[in-house]
């Protein structure tokens, strides 16, 4: 056949299925690609052009689609091996049948090496995924149907190359799609080079018994045939043999020689409704002998895909078992078609299936038999892996994260030491951020230094991920655990205050094992860094203590009543004061070791303030900042009270993370709060509490008690607070 007479037949082939097809631009795209291809030639030596034709005339022959798709299948090739461009395309036929080309070009330039099933699969999904248009793998697998017809001029190496992808790659995604046939040829043509000797084992053994096989075929048909119509069923009879690959994995399989293969052939009988599908079993039964054990009732007990049918397999007159499958039309339709003939019998209110996701799958297959196909078609996107992004490891590794994931979450994926340890990203060769948006098919490579600093807090909000955001946490657990400790610790103090309970109590070797028991901690610097890290919160914590708290509190009183001996009325009604604990929390009182310290509620005081003490009764001393209200000079020289007024100052050893409270005076807006805890947040602040009071002229004031370390981070905190919009007066309260 000449190359026209091969392009006539093309139009012909086209012509039956849709006359009215734009033969003029198939046409032109014939001549397009003829030209550009001028001069190449195939590995046998026909002219290059005799292979996009043959790839055309499979896509019109095999899958009747639409013009654009004809005309793509003629320049499939064009891109990747001519000068042609996107754009010359686009400008000579459309941007669709330019957007095919590039499409099935870039499938072309993806390497596959083999690797295991998992790696297998998510490189058929990231195919699929690629696609994007449906029509783009239909060409491809049609390209790779042709190159696979005509492997016999390829080297060995490429041959069994092309053969393994083949397999693992394109026969799934044909199965995947519907195309039974198309599957079946794949699959011999691939185990042709893959096996050869376990190939030609079969087909010769086929071709020596063909004739017998076809007799044997055409006799039985006619037997069913002939006693289904006596008895006035109304029935079609298929008969076929088992696909040589199929045969080839029973073999494999099940370790058995090809004449113990039970169903090398198979016959069905479609009938009309489910008693007739008994009715023929009761015929198939009386007139073949039946193979105990090997009758299945899928029609009783479907199939979880579904499918449904009456599986049996019996022995034949001479001597030559077979199976038979008895089922409806509609059963039959849905075997064949999967999910797809499913949505196509809810539509009509009989069956039940899984729609939606798999509706291009069903438009597709009503397009191959319905006329206006090309509207249809258009309209096919793939939204399969909608929620997922398939990219390349450098070295050909396919990872299959969320959509929308970045470098961070594929670091992660990687593995969280790749993340943990991150300092840079290449996308494709090229340096790009952290919040790059990964696209399907990129090679994604991860710079890392062992002089890392480890993952910010930041990536957290930039991963996509559950898998990334919880390796970054778990970094922070444990890669701060000083830090986690301390804000830990401060929270818990913090929430104990509410009870009443002094830290001293708590600490109290009578008291402390009781308690963690409570929480189930080993330690209370386990149960600080688990509140630091966010795994556990101060809250939950009290709160599971309650009743071993309410009983140290009142412990606490009467201990306090009998020991203090105070003027005037003793005050064991009086509410227990919070307190704070000891010296070591970083104060030196002068003249006094070992002594009890607070920080006075009404200033907070921090370290780095300047600070006086004031003597309580009963509960140490009391430091105040030096210019609180409740420790002004004049305060200071209260008759009777001056002497209890006593220099305190800030030792080496103080605490990191001291509580105190900012008053904020603001205009109100919408996300004013965002702002505030994004300040607070980057100066790694822990924030105790927040409260808002509005007031009616569109201002307010926010409240808030953190933990900071001492005031140069307060100052830090209220000068980020002061730069934001909105904010009118940062201040401490005090007295
Ligand atoms: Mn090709």
């Amino acid at each position: 056949m000449t190359i026209d007479e091969q392009y006539e037949q093309l139009e012909q082939t086209v012509r039956a299925y849709n006359p009215s097809a734009d033969f003029d631009q198939i046409r032109s795209a014939y001549e397009f690609a003829k030209k550009s291809h001028e001069g190449q030639k195939r590995k046998d030596g026909s002219d290059y052009i005799t292979h996009p034709l043959a790839v055309a005339q499979i896509v019109a022959e095999e899958l009747r689609l639409d013009s654009e798709s004809i005309s793509a299948a003629l320049l499939h090739d064009v891109i990747e091996d001519t000068e042609a461009t996107h754009e010359q395309l686009s400008k000579l036929f459309s941007s669709t049948v330019a957007d095919l080309v590039e499409g099935v070009s870039k499938l072309t330039r993806i390497q596959y090496a083999t690797k295991e099933d998992e790696q297998m699969e998510n490189l058929r999904k990231m195919l699929i995924a690629m696609s994007k248009d449906i029509r783009v793998i239909l060409i491809k697998i049609s390209d790779r149907l042709h190159n696979m017809r005509t492997m016999e001029y390829q080297s060995p190496q490429k041959q069994k190359q092309k053969s393994l992808e083949t397999m693992e790659i394109y026969a799934p995604i044909s199965h995947r799609l519907g195309m039974q046939r198309i599957k079946w040829e794949l699959e011999d043509l691939s185990l042709k080079y893959l096996d050869p000797v376990g190939f030609q084992e079969i087909v010769s053994k086929l071709g020596a018994k063909q004739a017998e096989y076809d007799e044997f075929m055409n006799r039985t048909q006619a037997q069913i045939n002939q006693r289904l119509s006596e008895l006035e069923i109304h029935h079609k009879v298929y008969g076929r043999m088992k696909h040589p690959y199929s045969i080839y994995r029973k073999m494999f399989n099940q370790n058995k020689s090809l004449d113990e293969i039970f169903d090398l052939f198979a016959f069905r009988v479609v009938v009309d409704t489910v008693g007739d599908c008994y009715n023929v079993l009761g015929v198939i039964h009386d007139l073949y002998k039946p193979i105990l054990g090997r009758f299945k009732d899928y029609i009783g007990t479907p199939k979880p895909n579904g499918y449904q049918s009456l599986h049996t397999t019996v022995m034949g007159n001479d001597g030559i078992p077979f199976e038979v499958q008895i089922r409806t039309q509609e059963m039959h339709e849905i075997a064949e078609y999967g999910v797809a003939a499913h949505w196509k019998y809810k539509q009509n209110g009989q069956g039940a299936g899984t729609e939606g996701k798999y509706e291009w799958v069903r438009r597709l297959l009503e397009n191959q038999e319905g006329a206006d196909a090309e509207e249809y078609i258009r309209s096919l996107k793939i939204d399969m892996f909608a929620d997922e992004v398939f990219v390349f490891t450098p070295n050909g590794d396919v990872q299959n994260l969320t959509a929308g994931a970045t470098p961070i979450d594929f670091a992660y994926s990687v593995h969280s030491a790749v993340g943990n340890h991150m300092v840079g990203a290449k996308v494709n060769g090229r340096i790009v951020t952290f919040d790059y948006t990964l696209k399907n098919g990129d090679i994604v490579e991860i710079i890392t230094s062992k002089a890392a600093k480890g993952p910010s807090r930041d990536w957290m909000k930039v991963a996509k991920s559950s898998e990334a955001r919880s390796k970054i946490r778990q970094w922070f657990k444990k890669e701060k655990k000083e830090e986690n400790i301390a804000n830990g610790r401060a929270a818990f103090e913090a929430e104990l205050k509410h009870c009443g309970v002094p830290m001293k109590d708590v600490l109290d070797q009578e008291n402390l094992p009781g308690l963690l028991k409570r929480v189930s901690y080993g330690s209370l610097d386990e149960l600080y860094a688990s509140i630091g890290y966010g795994g556990f919160t101060a809250q939950k914590a009290v709160n599971r203590m309650q009743g071993e708290l309410q009983r140290i509190a009142k412990q606490h009183q009467m201990d306090k009543a009998a020991v203090v001996p105070v003027e005037g009325t003793p005050d064991v009604v009086r509410p227990v004061v919070p307190k704070r604990v000891k010296s070591e929390q970083g104060i030196i009182v002068e003249g006094l070791d070992n002594c009890l310290v607070k920080f006075s509620k009404c200033c907070t005081p921090v370290p780095g303030d300047e600070i006086i003490g004031f003597i309580t009764r009963g509960y140490g001393v009391s430091v105040h900042r030096a210019d609180c209200p409740n420790a002004a000079p004049e305060r200071r020289k209260i008759p009777g009270q001056e002497g209890r007024w006593i220099k305190v100052s800030w030792g080496s050893d103080t605490n990191e993370s001291y509580p105190t409270s900012l008053e904020v005076v603001c205009k109100d807006r919408s996300n004013l709060l965002l702002d505030i805890s994004a300040a607070l947040s980057t100066t790694n602040t822990f924030v105790v509490g927040i409260q808002f009071h509005s007031t009616q002229d569109q201002f307010g004031m926010f409240h808030l008690e953190i933990n900071v370390r001492g005031s140069q981070h307060l100052r830090e905190v209220m000068n980020k607070l002061n730069q934001i919009s909105g904010v009118l007066k940062v201040t401490r309260p005090a007295g």
